[in-house]
């Protein structure tokens, strides 16, 4: 198969060594995603939008031979859903929703949009089409702008400003020695985890993606700065399929669907409240955050 090319597989291994660099992953994905459309199976359909489901049947995935990541995943992303995903770290929950704009692609199983196999898809149409917030995001020396619009071209600063005010991330740019214009990154201003976090979440709204992935900041933000990150993801979030990879159980109580992944398998699935009843893993989880918050 084409994924098993050894490029390829350099370029994994060497994706896979930049990870452990805060911040990197997600520079590197973007990077790759020009060049690994030339290794991995490209699709011949547009993807235009979501009218169904997602579907991940018999899923398996392993980054390397010998450890098993994902075992027999079996999992329906409905449409305008919130779907969450629960469990520790190391579970997989990330490697899970990489599988969705084919970061990776599974070592077994299919992932159906619509009932269409994902790889019958172009991958550029199918990626433009999905956003990813996460705690990691990825700040270029350039200025605020251009890192809000950054790949997109020709869009107007009313959009960008827009989108800006919406990520509640208007006051502190404007805070900023020049504005819109203030470079940013290592040669710029460096920005807090949470105004990191509001630009990507401005990013993603200037996309206006069909598909939502946010992958939770675990870092602890003060409780003005998480309130203005919970307020403009639900922003972000109203109306869209979104899949969010929950660290704080407060923030999925509204989820449609919770799925709880131990080591790679998913060990419950269903409603958040008829999970609590069913008293097993997300009850004890419930039970250790309050706990945690009680001691703290
Ligand atoms: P979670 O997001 O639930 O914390 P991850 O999906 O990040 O879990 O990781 C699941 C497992 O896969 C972990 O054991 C992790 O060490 C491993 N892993 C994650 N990324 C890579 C990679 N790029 N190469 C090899 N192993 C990886
Ligand atoms: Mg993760």
């Amino acid at each position: 198969l084409f994924r098993s090319t050894p490029l390829l597989r350099q370029l994994n291994n060497a994706r896979g060594q930049l990870s452990s660099f805060q911040g990197s992953l997600n520079h590197v994905k973007d990077l790759l995603r020009t060049d690994d459309k030339l290794y991995i199976q490209n699709g011949k359909i547009a993807f235009r939008e979501l009218t169904d489901a997602i579907e991940l049947c018999s899923i398996n995935f392993n980054y390397n031979q010998n450890e098993s990541v994902l075992h027999n995943i079996n999992l329906t992303i409905e449409r305008g859903q919130m779907t969450a995903l629960v469990g520790a770290s190391g579970a997989g929950k990330s490697t899970l929703v990489d599988l969705i704009p084919r970061f990776y692609d599974p070592t077994h199983g299919r992932i159906l949009i619509d009932g269409v196999d994902l790889q019958s898809y172009d991958i550029n149409s199918l990626r433009r089409k999905i956003a990813v917030v996460s705690q990691d995001t990825f700040i270029f020396n350039d200025s605020v702008r251009n890192n809000i619009a950054y790949a997109l071209e020709n869009v107007d600063d009313r959009a960008i400003w827009q989108a800006a005010r919406l990520a509640n991330a208007l006051d502190f740019i404007q805070e900023l020695p020049q504005g819109f214009e203030t470079r940013l990154g290592d040669r710029g201003v460096r920005l807090s985890g949470g105004q990191r976090q509001r630009i990507a979440i401005a990013r993603a709204l200037l996309r206006n993606p069909e598909i939502l992935i946010l992958d939770e900041a675990t870092s602890a933000l003060d409780s003005v700065t998480e309130r203005l990150i919970q307020e403009s993801i639900e922003t972000l979030a109203a109306g869209r399929t979104v899949i969010v990879i929950a660290h704080r159980l407060s923030t999925i109580v509204r989820a449609h669907k919770v799925v709880v992944l131990e080591k790679g398998r998913i060990v419950e699935q269903g409603g958040y409240q008829e999970l609590l009843d069913r008293r097993g893993k997300l009850w004890n989880y419930h039970q250790m955050q309050y706990k945690l918050s009680q001691a703290g």
